[in-house]
């Protein structure tokens, strides 16, 4: 199996930037399943922050607000308050909650953090995209994306724009996906609860206060699906009314296509927009490009895709990152169409985004007409992701990659860029 854990390259940039205020430091994951749809990894010993020395996330269910508050004689309702201030209100430290107690703000300020991760960078794309490469506490770096999309872009039904957040779920992947900067180095660990939540407060926080996130896309580092056990406490979070008050069909998972997980993710919760990367209409093409599906093979893929369908109710959206000269000819286009048969899907079409160092090229401008041509003769439904931050390498995993590669120390800056291509748009 090739999902498995290669070792980091990483350095790691912790150093002496790390925060002092959480003693957690996390277990690179070592090994892997057997099976890359075994999907829970042994990262999930990094949501275990409770009972640790030191602030816990106050975010993460691990930490025991609820428990803590209630030890200490506290109504229940003061955990939906705190968690109002901190996604309506914004509020930064507890001390910013004014209607809580004195003492208690005291008592929460040491117990718990708000912010576990530091902004490294943040870069501004002049498009309006903005990346922000945060160093979690173990010194570790995710990317996180604000995109916003205008009217005139996006069909939303409220006729409105989109403030789209793409969140991270793991450090590195371990799908190996050969043209994608996040798994380069394979998975190091998964993200906890707090650090997905964490991504959407402070992506939030770059907002004027009259603005509100009206969309997430879990298309940022990592394998969702993956990392599931976390991943659903966070978005549970961001939908509930003190949280963000986002709708789940307005929360799209990306996944690279985990049979089993995608199971569970029917029976236990089918409202989300689900995503799957194909990369290829049949099995010899996508496992040289999408190693773990040699183990699993296209046919489960789709079948775990339509009993999601069938669940949901709701369009499912296949991904196509198009390679110049390998899967972009009018023959890939007509498989995809046999591929897809009857199926009421959406076909998400990415021209490939260089990545430095990686041998594939974007499909030529001829390429990408003739292969959508296929698919419209067919009455397929196509979208193409608008190309959004390129010169910010907003393809998540890219600007991680550039910072380790210069391994100097974190910017806490802004650096303009200008606008080019690249991902995503649900
Ligand atoms: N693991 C999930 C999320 C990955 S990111 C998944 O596989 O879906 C979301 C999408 O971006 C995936 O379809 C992924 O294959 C694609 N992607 C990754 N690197 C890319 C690149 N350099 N250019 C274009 N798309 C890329």
């Amino acid at each position: 199996m090739t999902g498995g854990t290669r070792p980091p390259a990483e350095p790691s940039a912790a150093g002496g930037m790390m925060r002092q205020m959480n003693n957690q430091i996390y277990p690179a994951a070592a090994g892997g399943a057997s099976h890359p749809d075994a999907v829970q990894m042994p990262g999930a010993a990094a949501s275990s922050p409770a009972g640790l020395p030191g602030p816990a996330h106050v975010l993460d269910p691990s930490a025991g607000l609820e428990e803590w508050l209630a030890a200490r004689g506290q109504p229940a309702w003061r955990a939906k308050a705190i968690r109002r201030w901190l996604f309506a209100g914004r509020a930064a430290t507890f001390a910013d909650m004014t209607d809580l107690p004195k003492e208690l703000r005291t008592a929460l300020e040491e117990r718990f953090l708000i912010f576990s991760t530091r902004i490294a960078r943040h870069v501004h794309a002049e498009d309006g995209t903005e990346k922000l490469l945060l160093e979690l506490a173990d010194g570790q770096r995710i990317e996180c994306v604000l995109l916003r999309e205008h009217a005139r872009e996006v069909s939303d039904a409220a006729g409105g724009g989109r403030l789209t957040v793409c969140i991270s779920s793991q450090v590195g992947c371990g799908m190996g996906c050969v043209f994608c900067a996040s798994g380069l180095d394979g998975v190091i660990r998964n993200l906890t609860t707090g650090e997905i939540l964490e991504q959407l407060l402070r992506l939030q926080k770059l907002l004027p206060a009259e603005e509100r996130l009206s969309h997430i896309v879990v298309m940022g580092m990592g394998e969702p699906l993956a990392n599931l056990d976390r991943l659903m406490p966070a978005l549970a979070t961001a939908q509930h009314a003190d949280g963000l008050g986002i709708s789940q069909r307005r929360i799209t998972i990306s996944t690279v296509g985990l049979p089993k997980a995608i199971d569970r993710l029917t029976a236990e919760n089918p409202g989300y927009h689900l995503a799957v990367s194909l990369h290829a209409a049949e099995d010899a093409l996508r496992t040289r490009l999408v190693p773990v599906n040699k183990a699993i093979g296209l046919a489960e893929v789709m079948a775990a895709a339509d009993r999601y369908w069938e669940a949901s109710g709701r369009r499912l959206t296949f991904e196509y990152v198009l390679l110049g000269g390998v899967n972009d000819a009018p023959e890939d286009a007509a498989r995809l169409v046999r591929l897809l048969g009857r199926r009421a899907a959406l076909v998400n079409v990415i021209p490939y985004n260089s990545v430095a160092g990686l041998p594939w090229r974007e499909p030529s401008k001829a390429a990408q007409a003739r292969f959508l041509d296929v698919l419209r003769a067919a009455g397929v439904n196509v979208q193409v992701r608008r190309r959004k931050g390129a010169r910010i390498d907003a393809a998540c995993g890219q600007l991680r990659r550039l910072e380790s590669a210069s391994a100097g120390p974190a910017v806490p800056a802004t650096s303009p860029a200008s606008p080019g291509g690249t991902r995503p748009a649900e």
